[in-house]
């Protein structure tokens, strides 16, 4: 009996230290065909906000999320985390959800060991504004990916513990195209207002709603144009027939699928 029950124990254990979450080896996840993310309604709208915290971008940013009580995922950098723990700790303190975007926004990695020191090095600073309910999460710099950083990554002790790279279906600024970006913005310079662009993200939502699915939303909090541009976005959409659902982006069910 005795033995039964030490056998049971171990049995339990070693499937507890199995759990493995993973890196898919697709770039676009969680995009399936068309970029479209399956089992999920076309109402609903995940905000991802990029490259922070820094002081000029994201207290502005969280003052706006906060004002329309709508919460957002931050893909934040390492260097830019260690200096502003506080901006950290304000967005898990205000229901958001903290995710990593690299240590310095490398989109290349000469070595394995660059690769996972760049993520470990933030992983170590954002894991305690990470609540253990919620998935860790990892978006690649500038989207560039390849199965190379996803074998690493998922044969990392603490790195498999995460689901990523997050791609995004609004907001990608496509060169020649009408797919504006907030950065993409704010480099035009002249001519170019927060409604402007506002407006585009608006017609990109719109255009994933006419084609059945749901808005994965790209946006930067490095400059507080961007806060602005989220502050008209929200307006319009709350006085929209739609009703639009924001969530997190650990959240969808792939990445719940993923995570188990
Ligand atoms: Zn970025």
């Amino acid at each position: 009996m005795k033995k039964t029950f030490l056998f049971l124990v171990l049995l339990l254990s070693a499937s507890a230290w199995s759990i493995q979450k993973d890196f898919s080896r697709s770039m676009t996840f969680p995009f399936s065909s068309g970029y479209k993310i399956d089992g999920v309604a076309r109402n609903v709208i995940y905000l991802t906000i990029d490259d922070g915290p820094t002081p000029a971008g994201t207290p502005a940013m969280l003052d706006v999320l906060l004002k329309h009580g709508v919460k957002g995922t931050f893909f934040v950098h390492g260097d830019q985390a260690v200096r502003r723990p506080y901006l950290l700790e304000r967005m898990y303190l205000e229901g958001h959800l903290v995710a990593n975007h690299s240590y310095s926004h490398q989109t290349d990695f000469p070595s394995k060991s660059s690769f996972e020191s760049s993520l470990m090095r933030t992983h170590d600073i954002i894991a305690p504004y990470i609540a253990p309910e919620n998935i860790m999460l990892y978006r690649a710099p500038g989207g560039v990916w390849n199965t190379w950083r996803s074998s690493i990554g998922n044969n990392h002790r603490v790195l498999s513990e995460y689901v990523g790279p997050l791609f995004w279906n609004v907001g990608g600024g496509k060169p020649g195209s009408q797919d504006d970006a907030d950065w993409k913005c704010w480099r035009r310079g002249n001519g170019v207002t927060v409604s402007s662009c506002a407006n585009s993200y608006y017609r990109q939502i719109l255009s994933n709603y006419s084609r059945n699915q749901a808005s994965l939303v790209l946006l930067h909090d490095v400059k507080s144009l961007s806060a602005r541009l989220v502050d008209e976005l929200l307006t319009k959409l709350k006085r929209d027939r739609v009703d639009w659902e924001f969530r997190l982006a650990d959240d969808m069910p792939i990445v719940r699928q993923m995570a188990r």
